[in-house]
């Protein structure tokens, strides 16, 4: 069921018609629905809850690390962690956030690339649950800082699997010319030399092949290699107490069908099941998820306002007072946003490309949709919840967007709009 639907040919987010927030609040805006939220973190757990892993099971349960980067408002982040949902942060600055939502930093993972001291020190303070080390002078630096602080860092090593996403190349992570993780054939060697650092513990394996995928096969097949790799380490002694399979399930922006939730975790968990049985009944193997996209972008929308209609020779445009500065993934990776009219009219339709303010040919949301509009209407750029305001800038002196998130017929202003002196406080002129 889709929260955001037409009630009397306006669209609605959950009982509240889209019209009354932008007046409200203001345009552009972020809208997000807290029952979409629920229903999409929902689907993770009810599936683990059928494959018997609950959080603290004696087979090692399950736990889903939401991703903080796919949309870091503290509302959202209190939703998820209320539902008990532990988070993936790429940044020190993410943990901060996380614990300012109520989250608990000892279901924190932190993943990247290229964590700082400064970064590996805090989440060492919080007693995070895990780093998820990148490369080997990542987990010398961190036997380093976790030494001067008297601590010993859990880890989990991230192994690039080598498995096509075949998903966007921007957004696809597993493949060897990628700069994420260890290179499978590098992985034992590493963990050779983590598991001999004094103030290393290693803990887990983690990979995450890439973002927007639509079919299970690449996941299952980075698992089998995963699990290959489990055995490899337990026979040299090495003990592997999670696995983490990342995030990745893709969401319908068109007229994808990304596999269910539900469907993807019940192939996993029978596969893991099994070899787990076989081959270490008895011990208890975790089981993460670091889901984003799947759990928040089909639970928002960008509200924008249509400023001027430019009918052409060639092309119409819509100039709305959104930008690429609010919603970068259309310049960034040419991605395909839903437009919707808020409130239906009986008018014939044009093709317009709906563009932005900002001073850019990349500056365009969405090319050829058929509308019948006018100017002064609201349209909904669809499925914005994920990697929306998480990207957004302020390119041009835009202040960035204000966010609310709808709970049945209640509006939560939770995040005011930036005005411009916000975006200079922090400057000054030389001299
Ligand atoms: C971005 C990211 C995710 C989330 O990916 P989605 O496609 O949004 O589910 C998970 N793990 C890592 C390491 C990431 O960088």
């Amino acid at each position: 069921m889709s929260h955001f639907s037409y009630r009397d040919g306006v669209l609605h987010a959950e009982n509240l018609p889209l019209n009354a927030l932008a007046k409200q609040f203001g345009s552009p805006l972020y809208v997000y629905s807290k029952a979409a939220l629920t229903a999409n973190f929902s689907a993770y757990a009810d599936a683990c809850k059928k494959a018997g892993r609950t959080e603290n099971g004696d087979n090692g349960g399950a736990l889903i690390c939401y991703s903080v980067k796919s949309n870091s408002n503290l509302a959202v982040l209190n939703v998820l962690g209320k539902l008990g949902s532990g988070f993936d942060i790429v940044s020190g600055g993410e943990l901060l956030r996380v614990i300012a939502a109520g989250g608990d930093p000892r279901k924190v993972i932190f993943s990247g690339v290229g964590k700082g001291r400064d970064e590996m020190r805090l989440a060492l303070q919080h007693d995070i649950l895990c780093f998820n080390v990148e490369s080997i002078p990542e987990v010398h630096r961190l036997n380093e800082v976790a030494g001067e602080a008297g601590k010993r860092a859990r880890i989990s090593l991230r192994v690039n699997p080598n498995v096509d996403a075949k998903t966007h190349p921007y957004i696809s992570t597993g493949l060897k010319e990628n700069k994420f993780g260890v290179a499978y054939e590098d992985a034992l060697a590493c963990y050779r030399d983590a598991a001999a650092l004094p103030n290393i513990e290693v803990v887990g394996i983690d990979c995450h092949i890439g973002s927007q995928l639509l079919d299970d096969a690449p996941l299952l097949e980075a698992l089998d290699k995963v699990i290959e790799l489990i055995d490899q380490l337990e026979s040299e002694g090495i003990a592997i107490h999670h696995l983490d399979i990342g995030g990745g399930i893709g969401i319908t922006y068109d007229d994808e069908q990304p596999v269910p939730v539900g469907d993807y975790l019940g192939r996993l968990f029978a596969r893991v099941e099994a070899w787990r049985k076989e081959k270490y009944a008895g011990r208890a193997i975790k089981v993460m998820f670091e889901p984003g996209r799947s759990i928040v972008g089909n639970a928002g929308v960008l509200l924008t306002e249509v400023q001027y209609l430019k009918h052409g020779e060639t092309k119409n445009f819509a100039v709305v007072d959104a930008a690429m500065n609010d919603l970068m993934r259309p310049a960034l990776y040419e991605a395909w946003h839903g437009v919707q009219v808020v409130q239906q009219r009986q008018d014939a339709a044009r093709t317009y490309d709906v563009v932005g303010p900002v001073c850019e040919s990349g500056d365009w949301l969405a090319h050829s949709r058929e509308l019948a509009i006018e100017p002064g209407d609201l349209l909904a750029l669809m499925s914005a919840g994920a990697y929306g305001m998480t990207m957004a800038s302020n390119y041009n002196t835009r202040g960035r967007a204000a966010e609310v998130l709808v709970d049945g017929d209640k509006a939560h202003l939770i995040r005011k709009r930036e005005n411009p002196a916000d975006l200079f406080a922090l400057e000054s002129i030389a001299g």
